[in-house]
């Protein structure tokens, strides 16, 4: 029986597992290494079972009344020119924008204040240092010189996860490493409204890799920009903001459409953020007294789509069967057996993976709009939905119910 959980990291998995197992009557204290809830990330989607497991969590009115309202997704030209269209309603709210689109920052607000309506604590500007596993409990030592002992410690610090190299170590299996590049670097950050958007995501590829996109913010003289390149792995300092900005300074020089106002606006951004696309593949997600979640266990990487819907409904299904069974192998066993094969499904990368989201020539770019054009014609819709647009829904959510000890 587990009776407390440290949790590592407050994005989308933690406050979701937090809220399960607090709600549970389960002692729950969560550690963010930022000194508060992140704010920044463009919308994210909020696909499949999530919808079912807000609902569940009585939150689906709330991330309704969140939802941004935006017309679809277009290609655009040097000069804005649409060259594709792909509106919410192509897919039935399924498709490259879904029908519930929250800003990443908003829904991480939303979940965390849940959570601690619930009773969990939270931690900020504080992260674990070093984990005890001794086999009963766990001891973890925190970076403010305290230390906890707990049944069970979730990693949901992100594709980064300190929390899984300190339990697996950098390369669990030998056989290969977990971190999967995928072959570039996008950036994300809130910009003054510089185009009338008209309520589209606006999408420019321009050859050598690069891939730049502006869509509606929370208001209408805010917009949530992103500038993705494809590349080798490259060796920065993750805390030198200035440092990944020139490095996006020098990928975009002399880029057209809105490339260099957004890099104007990046530079004055207070949430701009740059992260590496990776995948990670693990073999197993929790190892004695260590189980992680979200993008700590199988970041799937922006291009899917599916972080956010994969976090949340694996979060709730790990709090759930923590929460519901006696013995904590089996609860761990049944988590991964659940949710394996959703992820398998959900991180598939979309045709051509970064080549096809960036791609290098002008041959290249070409296709894409063709393929993009194909896709969201009347005949081949159907083929496009069931091929790209229903992994959300590929899991058998089982019937839980909130619990109460
Ligand atoms: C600032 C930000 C912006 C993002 N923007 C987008 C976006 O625009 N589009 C998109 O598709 N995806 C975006 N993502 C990724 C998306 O949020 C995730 O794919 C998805 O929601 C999975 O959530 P998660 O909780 O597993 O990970 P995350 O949402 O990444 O949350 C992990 C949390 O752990 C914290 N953390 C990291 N290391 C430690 C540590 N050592 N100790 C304690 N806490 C730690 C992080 O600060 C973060 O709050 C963004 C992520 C972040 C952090």
């Amino acid at each position: 029986m587990v009776d407390s959980v440290l949790i590592s990291g407050a994005g989308i998995a933690g406050p979701v597992a937090a809220s399960v197992l607090a709600a549970a009557g389960v002692d729950v204290t969560v550690l963010e290494v930022a000194d508060g809830v992140r704010p920044g990330g463009q919308a994210v989607d909020i696909r499949g079972a999530s919808r079912v497991v807000l609902d569940r969590l009585g939150l689906a009115d709330a991330a309704q009344d969140l939802g941004l309202h935006q017309r679809g997704i277009a290609d655009v030209e040097t000069d804005g020119r649409h060259l594709t269209e792909m509106t919410v309603e192509t897919f039935g709210g399924d498709g490259i924008i879904s029908e519930l689109e929250i800003l990443r920052g908003e829904l991480a607000e939303l979940l965390v204040a849940d959570s601690r309506a619930r009773g969990a604590r939270f931690r900020f500007g504080t992260r674990i240092q070093q984990l005890l596993d001794r086999g009963d409990t766990i001891e973890a030592l925190l970076s403010d010189g305290s230390s906890i002992d707990t049944d069970l410690v979730i990693g949901a610090d992100g594709p980064h996860s300190a929390t899984r190299r300190l339990a697996f170590g950098q390369n669990p299996d030998q056989q290969f490493d977990p971190v999967r590049p995928i072959g570039g670097y996008m950036a994300w950050f809130t910009a003054p409204m510089i185009a009338d958007l008209d309520g589209w995501y606006c999408m420019y590829n321009e050859p050598g890799g690069l891939t730049a996109s502006v869509r509606p913010g929370r208001t209408i003289t805010q917009s949530k920009a992103s500038l993705a390149f494809a590349s080798q792995p490259l060796s920065y300092d993750r805390r030198d903001l200035a440092a990944q900005k020139a490095i996006l300074r020098q990928r975009f020089a002399g880029a057209g459409w809105l490339v260099p106002q957004l890099l104007e606006a990046a530079e004055y951004a207070d949430d701009f953020y740059l992260d590496s696309l990776v995948q990670i593949q693990l073999p197993q997600w929790s190892k004695g007294r260590v189980a992680l979640v979200g993008d700590a266990a199988w970041c799937p990487t922006p291009l899917t789509g599916l972080g956010t819907s994969l976090a949340i409904v694996g979060a709730y299904v790990l709090g759930n069967e923590i929460a519901t069974r006696a013995e904590l192998p089996a609860a761990l066993a049944r988590y991964e057996e659940i949710m394996r094969p959703y992820v398998t499904t959900g991180q598939k990368l979309p045709p051509g993976g970064m080549r096809g989201y960036a791609p290098q020539t002008r041959a290249a770019i070409t296709a894409r709009l063709v393929s993009t054009r194909l896709m969201v014609s009347r005949p081949l819709r159907p083929l496009a939905k069931r091929l790209f647009f229903e992994k959300a829904e590929a899991v058998n959510l089982p019937g839980y119910s909130l619990q109460h000890r």
